[in-house]
């Protein structure tokens, strides 16, 4: 059978498409890419927000563009939030809820072949065409964000025995991935046996030849003394993506985030002496039900004063089901507009300040692609390095003195390793 899969969403999302592409051809499966020489397509849908459910419902419906019958099977956390709703649209052959997730390849062999195929090992590579592996390590969250719908989607918090994820990532180094990254609905809170999110990196880093480890978020009201020395590793990366939601005290109650913006502020003050050169990235909601003006200012001065190389600004969409959806004082959207656009206009100010600090830097890539004329890789603090095409390879490292900063990212010449 040959499998299409697509994802919407975290990067939580990204790892398990990842883990059940390799599922699928340790089954004797073969996975594609293009749609129109597929026999089903399996989409990992989202629901965190309106826009990020209405993107998994497109991504659902496109296998009904292929002229004949492409079967398409639905997993996630729209898929297991709103079954009824997926099963409507045309082409969804089977909804797979997130706690059937792990055997969702049996359930598509049973649902569509007679008999299936099952005689290839297990493969190691680190997933289609990419340089950079996911493993996620950890699945649901304990904590209940008032605007959230991840705790129903996905329950609570639990994680992978440490066994288990060392023996991922060694597959995956041996497959050729050169940078891994972990990934969880709130990787903080890891725990296997005796072993905290530390003791893993330590593991990892200490028993596995990795170049480059990632963290896809930590929880701010989680950095204490142990989480600081996972940087005594040179080879974890500087970026930390911490959520902030808002930067204002009162929305931060209703949202019912166990962290305030003096906690949050103390984490950022933490890690900046801790990893120096440090890349602290956030998400930010705006126009929560009841933020007032004044609210709205104080978020927005505080997102300002964080210099963060990266924000991602969403405006709030009740998602049915949560405690937000129901709170008086929804506003309206020309509202939310309007200060979406003001809280993007701020943190593209401070993440153009960042990349400026990168200027006649030499930085070492990992180099992962072409674009439009242009290679592409990531420092380890996530910040996208162009060089002019040319003698550079895929999923090798180079150096790059940056001459210039510009949308988002540094561009600048190949030099010689110093
Ligand atoms: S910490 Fe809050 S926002 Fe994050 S997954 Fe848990 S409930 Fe959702």
């Amino acid at each position: 059978m040959r499998v299409a899969l697509s994802h919407v969403g975290c990067k939580l999302n990204q790892a398990e498409i990842e883990a059940l592409a390799r599922a699928f051809a340790a089954a004797g499966h073969e996975v594609v890419t293009d749609l129109a020489c597929a026999d089903v397509h399996v989409v990992n849908t989202c629901t965190v927000t309106a826009e990020a459910a209405r993107d998994s419902r497109r991504l659902a419906r496109r296998g009904a563009r292929y002229g004949r019958e492409l079967p398409t099977v639905v997993t996630g956390c729209h898929a297991t939030t709103s079954p009824k709703e997926m099963e409507r649209i045309p082409g969804v052959a089977l909804v797979v809820n997130n706690h059937n997730k792990a055997r969702l390849v049996e359930a598509v062999e049973r649902h569509l072949l007679a008999s299936a195929p099952s005689t290839a090992q297990p493969a190691s590579t680190p997933g289609p065409g990419r340089t950079r592996a996911a493993v996620k390590i950890q699945e649901g969250c304990s904590v209940g964000c008032s605007f959230c719908t991840v705790p129903r989607a996905r329950g609570p918090a639990r994680s992978r025995p440490l066994k288990e994820v060392l023996a991922e990532v060694a597959r995956l180094l041996q497959g050729g991935a050169q940078e891994l990254i972990l990934t969880g609905v709130l990787i903080s809170s890891y725990r296997s046996g005796g072993v905290d999110l530390p003791g893993l990196v330590e593991a990892i880093l200490t028993q596995l030849p990795l170049r480059r480890l990632r963290l896809s978020s930590l929880s701010p009201w989680a950095i204490g003394p142990r989480e600081l020395a996972m940087w005594s590793h040179p080879r974890l990366c500087r970026h930390v993506h911490l959520s902030l939601q808002s930067g204002c005290a009162a929305t931060l109650r209703r949202m019912r985030r166990p962290c305030t913006p003096e906690q949050f502020a103390a984490a950022v003050a933490r890690l900046r002496a801790a990893v120096p050169g440090v890349a602290i990235t956030t998400d930010v909601i705006v126009g929560f039900p009841g933020e007032t003006e004044e609210e709205f200012q104080d978020s927005l001065a505080f997102v300002a004063a964080m210099g963060f190389a990266r924000a991602h600004v969403f405006g709030f969409s009740p998602r049915p089901g949560t405690v937000a959806a129901t709170l008086p004082g929804q506003l309206p959207p020309e509202v939310i507009r309007r200060r979406v656009a003001t809280m993007r206009a701020a943190a593209a100010a401070a993440q153009g300040a960042f990349l400026a600090g990168y200027m006649g830097q030499r930085v070492e890539v990992l180099w992962e692609g072409e674009r439009g004329g242009w290679w592409e890789g990531h420092t380890d603090t996530y910040v996208p390095v162009r060089v002019p095409a040319g003698n550079v390879e895929p999923n090798h490292w180079g150096w790059v003195e940056v001459e210039g900063v510009d949308g988002g990212a540094a561009w600048g010449r190949a030099v010689a390793p110093p």
